[in-house]
């Protein structure tokens, strides 16, 4: 059985003071049914480990380098982020593709450093609006995962998160059918490329406008073993209700 997981994405959002929501999500949720991941700035990370310490929070980077070490003005290696105390970090997130012009190749190199440094790989897949319209959607998808995926995973090192980028803070969502047939591709993908052990065992977020409203839905649709939050994993308000619903 795969165990679910609740990740909260907070971007470029939050200062020391924002440490304050970490320790009430901690308080509120206690031993929850899932794993729950918060990705904070690189800034905050070291003091975000700190505070999550003794709690069921793990805390994840939202970036990394590929390279390991070197001459890379403002840039974090995985080793970096893994000596913070996080244990997991984004890659290929779609604002990152879109602001920093990440590719597949640039995503899986990321993504095979940070396994390499110890850390659990949260690959983000996603179509644009265009992309749906145009009936490219499992097309994009699946060159995505072929480009972005190392060839060395398993259940415990690489997390896909489906982020249609149309969905990202927009309030929209996709149907509960699109986000199965997305999510049904993907572990056939999966299982085709990897076999049917790490096919059945890899896990596969959804991501786009979860709220507490409408987190219950999507967790009960088939291959979806939780989700990536933007917004709403912010206040703990928020999150800890779409924690509660996994
Ligand atoms: P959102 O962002 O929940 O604010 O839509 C999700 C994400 O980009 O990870």
């Amino acid at each position: 059985m795969r165990r679910k997981l609740a990740a909260g994405n907070w971007k470029m959002n939050g200062t020391g003071a924002a440490l304050a929501e970490l320790e009430a999500l901690a308080q509120t949720i206690g031993t929850p049914g899932c794993d729950v991941l918060i990705c904070p700035p690189a800034t905050l990370l070291h003091r975000a480990a700190r505070a999550a310490q003794g709690s069921a929070i793990a805390i994840g980077g939202q970036d990394c380098h590929a390279a390991a070490s070197g001459a890379h003005t403002g840039d974090v290696s995985a080793a970096m982020l893994a000596d913070t105390g996080a244990s997991h970090v984004i890659l290929g997130h779609s604002e990152r593709r879109a602001d920093h012009g990440e590719t597949d190749a640039q995503v899986r190199l990321k993504a095979q450093a940070a396994i390499a440094a110890g850390l659990t790989a949260i690959v983000c897949v996603g179509e644009t609006l265009a992309q749906r319209d145009a009936g490219d959607t499992l097309a994009v998808i699946g060159a995505q995962l072929a480009g972005s995926v190392p060839d060395a995973v398993t259940g415990a090192t690489l997390v896909i998160a489906y982020e249609p980028v149309w969905a990202i803070g927009t309030g929209k969502v996709p149907t509960l059918a699109q986000i199965g047939e997305v999510h049904g591709f993907i572990r056939a993908q999966l299982t085709d490329r990897f076999g049917m052990q790490t096919g059945a065992a890899v896990r596969l977020l959804y991501g786009g406008s979860v709220k507490p409203a409408n987190a219950g839905e999507i967790f009960a649709v088939g291959d979806v073993d939780g989700a990536l939050v933007g917004g709403a994993s912010l206040k703990a308000a928020d999150f800890a209700p779409i924690v509660a619903a996994l």
